[in-house]
This record gives structure tokens, C-alpha cells and sequence, in this order.
């Protein structure tokens, strides 16, 4: 029997990148996965390559940063699979400015994705999670900027050592149902998301292309490899199938050492 047969799954942002890949493998594991992505089209053509791949999936359109709709696609999952054990909270965007630059605007979009949303999500499961104490696993989608800091992204660092903090509390709360929580931590890795930040971060910080993958994106680490997609989703799983409180409240870096904890 696979590890994950019988659980449900949520993945936020999983219609592309790191999420998709995490939706993939937990599906790979056994559990029923729904993909809930603001790109709702995104969400059905991932639901539909694991169906084809003779898994079970649901995508879902959901705006984590909208209660409403949250809390309508957390219902139409347990209407449709009877409960959730796992919650991946790994909606996010970047944006990069220095401070002085930095629009008031773009600033409260980027907590709302990443922390309002990691916050409604949670919100939305535990009931599920806590009756009847089932119990389960909440993952959230840190950084290495969840423990250290970046020019240009004050925003980003910001929500990302805020989730560390969201993250120790529900493993205090939900102790007593069995509800475990954990933030994974990647470097860099090749996503939408990162590669739109190259030539911005080019232009803000005035050197090459070729000297922010070299020098930003992976100078630190100790092989010069990007984390890829498989590093981040391998640690998602282990975390989602291991089996007890041992490993709460912790953050977990994956990052080809370009951050040691
Ligand atoms: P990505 O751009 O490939 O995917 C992000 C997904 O989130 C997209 O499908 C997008 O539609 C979705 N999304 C955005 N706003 C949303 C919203 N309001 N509601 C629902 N879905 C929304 O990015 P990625 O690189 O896969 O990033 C995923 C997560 O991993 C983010 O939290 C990011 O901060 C984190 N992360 C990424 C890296 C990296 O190097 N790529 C490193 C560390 C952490």
C-alpha cells in the first residue's frame, strides 16, 4: 500500500512550479490531491495530468487571500473526499524593490498571499483536521528567507519569517488533536517565480543576468545547483508521511547548503 493511500490533500499555488510538483508527488504516494490555485484553469489541467497518471485529483480556483472563497473550496473538498489530512500552504508571489521603492500596495498584496493566506487556509482545515481529533499535517511554504535576509525583498522576508511564527503556534494548538506543522525552506530554484526576478534583480542591484544566477542565486551553495522542484517535493512527502509529533514546529531547510541552519 502506498504511504499516503486513503489521505487528502491540499496544495495552494499548485498550478505551477514547486506546488505542482508537491501535488504530483503526494499523489505519486497514494493520497488524493486537490490543486487550489488562483489560475483555475492552471489548477484543472494539473488534476486532470495525475488523473492520467492513475491518480485521484480535484483542481479547485481559489484566491487564498479571499475567506470566501477559501473556506468554499475547503468545503467542496471534504463534500467530495470525506475530510483533509494535509495541508500545503505554498501559494506565493515575489515581489522586488528596494524599501524607499517599494509600493505600500504591492507590500500588503505580499503578506496577504503568503501570510493571510497560509492563515485562511489553516483556519479553514482545522476543524476538519481537529473532529473526531483525525488529526494531520500542515506544511508551509517558507525560504531561506525565512531565516535570513535579501536586499530588494523586505516584503518577502518579512511574510517568510512571519510563517515561522504561524507555524510554532499551530504546532502548540493542534498538539492535542494530532495536528502537526512544519515550514519547508528552499533556496533558489528555477521556477516562474524566480526567473522573473532575474533581470529585475539585474536591473536593481546593476550586474548581469548571468552574475545573479552566479553570484545571488547560487554563490552560497556548496555544489552550484539550483534546489529543483523533486528536492522540495521529496521533503514535503517525508514530512507529510512521517508518522508523529517528533517533528513539529520545525523548519526544515532545502537549499544545497546555501543556507545551513
Ligand atoms: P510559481 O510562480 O511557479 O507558482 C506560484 C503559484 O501560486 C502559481 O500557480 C500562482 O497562480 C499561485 N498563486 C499566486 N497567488 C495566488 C493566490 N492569491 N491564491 C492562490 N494561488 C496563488 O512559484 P514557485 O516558485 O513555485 O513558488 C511557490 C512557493 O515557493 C511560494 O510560496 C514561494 O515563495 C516559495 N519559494 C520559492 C522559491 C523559488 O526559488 N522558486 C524558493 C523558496 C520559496
Amino acid at each position: 500500500m502506498s504511504s499516503l493511500e486513503g489521505k487528502v490533500a491540499v496544495v495552494t499555488g499548485a498550478a505551477s512550479g514547486i506546488g505542482k510538483e508537491i501535488a504530483h508527488e503526494l499523489a505519486r504516494a497514494g493520497a488524493t490531491v486537490a490543486i487550489a490555485d488562483l489560475n483555475g484553469d492552471g489548477a484543472h489541467a494539473v488534476a486532470a495530468q495525475i488523473a492520467q497518471a492513475g491518480g485521484r485529483a480535484l483542481g479547485i480556483a481559489m484566491d487564498v487571500t479571499d475567506e470566501a472563497a477559501v473556506d468554499a473550496g475547503i468545503a467542496t473538498v471534504v463534500a467530495r473526499f470525506g475530510g483533509i489530512d494535509i495541508l500545503v500552504s505554498n501559494a506565493g508571489i515575489q515581489i522586488v524593490n528596494p524599501i524607499e521603492n517599494y509600493a505600500y500596495a504591492d507590500w500588503k498584496k505580499m503578506l496577504a498571499i503568503h501570510l493571510d493566506g497560509a492563515f485562511l487556509t489553516t483556519k479553514a482545515v482545522l476543524p476538519h483536521m481537529y473532529a473526531g481529533d483525525r488529526g494531520g499535517t500542515v506544511v508551509y511554504m517558507g525560504s531561506v528567507h525565512s531565516h535570513l535576509a535579501s536586499p530588494l525583498k523586505s516584503a518577502y522576508v518579512t511574510a517568510k519569517h512571519g510563517l515561522l511564527g504561524l507555524a510554532r503556534v499551530l504546532a502548540k494548538e493542534g498538539a492535542a488533536h494530532g495536528v502537526r506543522s512544519n515550514v519547508v525552506c528552499p533556496g533558489f530554484v528555477r521556477t516562474p517565480l524566480v526567473d522573473k526576478q532575474i533581470p529585475e534583480q539585474a536591473r536593481e542591484l546593476g550586474i548581469s543576468e548571468d552574475e545573479v544566477v552566479r553570484k545571488v542565486m547560487l554563490g552560497n551553495t556548496v555544489d552550484g545547483v539550483f534546489t529543483t522542484v523533486e528536492d522540495v517535493a521529496r521533503t514535503v512527502r517525508f514530512l507529510a508521511e512521517f508518522p508523529n509529533a517528533a517533528l513539529t514546529g520545525q523548519s526544515i531547510t532545502v537549499s544545497h547548503g546555501w543556507h545551513m541552519q
